[in-house]
């Protein structure tokens, strides 16, 4: 099998444990045959055997062009370089690159990772993002990745959060860092009084804050699994934005086109 051939090191401890709970492909569940021993993605022809499987591959969903500039959701019929809900409204982030399009199979895979404890799907998730954006990303050169927060309450309740899985995935194969502290998910209400104007009005305003601002950083890549309305993608652009950062970006897995999550 090619994914254990040579140049590979030793075996580690996580390497030993995929024998026994094996790698699933995100779209069926079952089990890959063996969970490759890969620390760097694959010729593109072969990176997705291996994480999904073949059959399962959902190549249909495919975001394709032409795309709009901004939420990289289809163009459609509208023409010109943004989609009728982009073109509308003023947006603190420069482009977000999505994948597949939020529909079957992706919405059920989406599901069981965000839901159901599927954490592992992160790693193939992030692969295929990377496999067809590795070039953008080379070329944009973000200093930092910065997945979406929840909220502690529920990072309680679910155990993880999947943005920060897929964006911790992403730093592997593209070398930049990835850092949960920059942005936090706060309540809507309660500790207003503490906060200063501008802290405040982010607080009104949405549901985020910054915590620890990564100093001498200008060019960063928001990660998240979907992107919906772009509302949360703006609320943490704005506030990014605001602080002195010039340059966002984003990754989402899926472009929902509209549809509602
Ligand atoms: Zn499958
Ligand atoms: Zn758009």
């Amino acid at each position: 099998m090619k994914a254990f051939s040579k140049d590979q090191g030793p075996w580690t401890p996580a390497d030993l444990a995929s024998l026994l709970f094996p790698q699933r492909c995100p779209f069926c569940n079952g089990a890959l045959p063996l969970r490759p021993r890969l620390r760097a993605p694959l010729p593109a022809a072969e990176e997705e055997d291996v994480w999904i499987h073949p059959r399962c591959s959902p190549a249909g969903a495919l975001l394709r062009e032409p795309l709009c500039l901004r939420c990289g959701g289809p163009l459609g019929d509208a023409g010109g370089a943004f989609c009728p809900n982009c073109r509308e409204k003023a947006f603190h982030f420069q482009q977000n690159r999505g994948l597949w399009q939020y529909r079957e199979p992706i919405r059920s895979a989406i599901t069981r990772f965000k839901y159901h404890g599927r954490q592992q799907y992160a790693l193939p998730f992030a692969r295929a993002w990377w496999l067809a954006h590795h070039a953008f990303v080379e070329e944009l050169r973000p200093q930092l990745l910065i997945p979406v927060p929840i909220h502690r309450s529920r990072l309680r309740t679910r155990g993880y959060n999947q943005a920060a899985l897929l964006a911790y995935e992403l730093e592997k194969l593209s070398g930049i860092p990835a850092r949960e502290d920059v942005v936090v998910r706060t309540k809507h209400t309660g500790a207003q009084k503490d906060l200063g104007p501008a802290e405040r009005m982010n607080n009104m305003e949405n549901a985020f804050r910054i915590r620890h601002f990564p100093e001498g950083i200008s060019r960063v890549l928001i990660v998240d699994d979907i992107y919906t309305t772009g509302s949360t993608l703006e609320s943490i652009s704005r506030l990014l934005s605001e602080a002195g950062i010039p340059e966002i970006y984003a990754a989402t897995l899926c472009v929902a086109g509209g549809e509602t999550d």
